[in-house]
């Protein structure tokens, strides 16, 4: 079992580390990619976000100088007739109605004064009476834009409506177009302005980028949302709610203020942003500031006026994306463990059953079978063995007993065979029992043993032959109801320096048996 342990270690440990480092590695790409495609499918989020609105704010600033070329308005402007009153107003009318966009198309005069207004009304555009239009020239939209020279255009924050003084519920998102016009001697004759209603655009913003990034806002420079997710976060400057993306984020907005555009990684998520110019490059307005209302005063120019499209992915999410690969990958990853937990242990037994064979095979190559001892082949070979190292180390002796079972034939004869091959194995183990570790017994022949004893120069062997033939001798063998006793004959000898082939140690303690059964058996003889 331990064996078996081991060669399953040994397979199955480096195979499972470069699993694991694979399923591990696999992971950090599979992330890197997973971030990578994120990150670029909330880029053209944001990308298709600002497209949307830079699409509505160039359409309205084309309807604007396209209104304000009109022949009526510059024959209204030039003569002030009835005619081009009502051509113009008639013009305007039909322009409101197909174009569904514009809460109000007005031109105010010099003085302030509203000279022609559409209004759009219930979906409709009307007409308003001349008895009901106002003076505007305290507006900032129209001191703004009074200051501009005419082909530029004035565009106001992008903020909600306020009627007669309070906010219109629901909320109407306005952005005035504005541009001075000039009559044929290029005298300033008042502005031509739209109110533009944000809603359309605000809605396609959300719609273009919601589909890759659920959570794509649109900002003022101040980091005041126009649209948002949470639509309780929008138009906070309207509100007088201090609630912005810069007082939520200290770390993010100065970043996203600063650069055109850009992505960030940071603690609280993903962050992606692009800059939107609602005044077309080139042009100049006079405001732009997140103030409601008041003239500003001062020129911007196109660049300063910016809206800011925004995506955060959080955090939470961003782990979701990590902790789905690394789910994958641990399943695969303990599949594949398993799978080679079980091929290594089907594997383990398999060599295991190898290395019990061989073993095996090894034992019954070098071993008598009936005693347990060292067959004769392997003897031999040990002889060798211990004939080299005395060789290296002649001050080691090496004792050598032959020793040969007396009157063996006899056993067999009146016990049978079966008898003495017990007396056989008795012996083997009274030898087995008494050697050390550094001697070795073998079965030579029939019932020859001989014994290599290290350490032991002739009086030694001599001493442990003794022992061994007492031994034999006081053993009382149980034959079937018989007890037998049987005795051995020893010689002994030792490995001499001068000894010209390893087994000349052995013919001499041969030789000496042999002395010993002549002498009468049961007894050591020293060569
Ligand atoms: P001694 O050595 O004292 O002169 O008498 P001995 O009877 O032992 O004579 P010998 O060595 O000539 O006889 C050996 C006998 O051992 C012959 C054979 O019957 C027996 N023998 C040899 N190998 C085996 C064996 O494997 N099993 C058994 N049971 N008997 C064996
Ligand atoms: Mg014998
Ligand atoms: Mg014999």
């Amino acid at each position: 079992m331990i064996r078996k342990l081991r060669y399953f270690t040994f397979i199955f440990a480096p195979i499972a580390v470069v699993i694991v480092l694979g399923a591990w590695s696999l992971k950090q790409a599979d992330d890197t990619l997973a971030m990578v495609r994120l990150e670029s499918s909330v880029d053209l989020a944001v990308g298709l976000g600002a497209n949307a609105l830079t699409r509505h704010l160039d359409t309205v600033q084309r309807d604007l100088r396209y209104l304000s070329a009109q022949d009526a308005l510059k024959r209204l402007i030039q003569h002030g007739s009835s005619e081009a009153l009502a051509q113009f107003t008639h013009d305007a009318l039909a322009f409101s109605d197909a174009a569904r966009i514009y809460d109000q198309i007005r031109w105010i005069d010099e003085q302030g004064d509203e000279r022609v207004r559409i209004d759009r009304v219930d979906g409709v555009a009307v007409a308003i009476p001349q008895a009901q239009l106002q003076n505007k020239k305290d507006r900032y939209f129209f001191t703004d834009t009074m200051a501009l020279d005419p082909g530029e255009v004035f565009v106001s924050p992008l903020d909600l409506n306020i009627e007669q003084g309070t906010l219109q519920i629901p909320y109407k998102p306005m952005l005035r177009f504005a541009t001075p016009v000039a009559d044929a001697s290029g005298n300033r004759r008042g502005i031509l302005i739209l109110n533009y209603l944000g809603k359309t655009m605000l809605d396609e913003f959300a719609a273009a980028s919601s589909g890759l990034s659920d959570d794509t806002m649109l900002l003022n420079a101040e980091g005041y949302w126009l649209k948002s997710k949470e639509p309780d976060d929008e138009w906070g400057f309207m509100l007088d709610r201090p609630e912005t993306l810069g007082a939520r984020y200290p770390d993010v907005w100065p970043r996203i203020h600063r650069s055109e555009q850009g992505q960030w990684l940071d603690p609280s998520g993903l962050w992606t942003w692009r800059s939107v110019y609602p005044l077309k490059s080139g042009t100049v307005s006079s405001t732009g500031t997140a103030a409601a209302a008041g003239p500003s005063g001062a020129r911007v120019t196109s660049r300063d006026y910016v809206w800011k499209v925004v995506s955060h992915v959080s955090n939470d999410q961003l782990a979701t994306l990590g902790t789905r690969t690394a789910s994958r990958y641990a399943w695969i990853g303990t599949a594949l463990l398993a799978l080679l937990a079980l091929l290594s242990w089907l594997l383990a037994i398999a060599l295991d059953e190898q290395a019990r064979a061989r073993r095996l095979l090894e034992r019954l190559a070098t071993t008598d079978g009936l005693t347990g001892l060292a067959n004769r082949r392997f003897f031999i070979d040990q002889v060798k063995q211990y004939w080299g190292s005395y060789q290296r180390r002649p001050d080691v002796p090496v004792g050598v007993l032959m020793m040969d079972l007396d009157r063996f034939k006899s056993v067999n004869d009146t016990h049978g065979h079966a008898a003495g091959d017990m007396v056989l194995q008795q012996f083997g183990r009274i030898l087995r029992k008494s050697l050390r570790q550094t001697d070795i017994a073998g079965r030579i022949g029939g019932e020859e043993f001989c014994v290599l004893l290290r350490g032991s120069a002739v009086e030694g062997a001599r001493i442990y032959a003794e022992r061994i033939r007492r031994e034999l001798e006081a053993e009382q063998i149980p034959i079937g109801e018989v007890r037998l006793t049987v005795t051995v004959s020893i010689g002994a000898s030792a490995f001499m320096p001068d000894d010209s082939i390893p087994t000349a140690a052995m013919q001499r303690a041969d030789a000496a048996l042999y002395r010993a059964k002549a002498a009468g058996r049961n007894r050591v003889e020293l060569a």
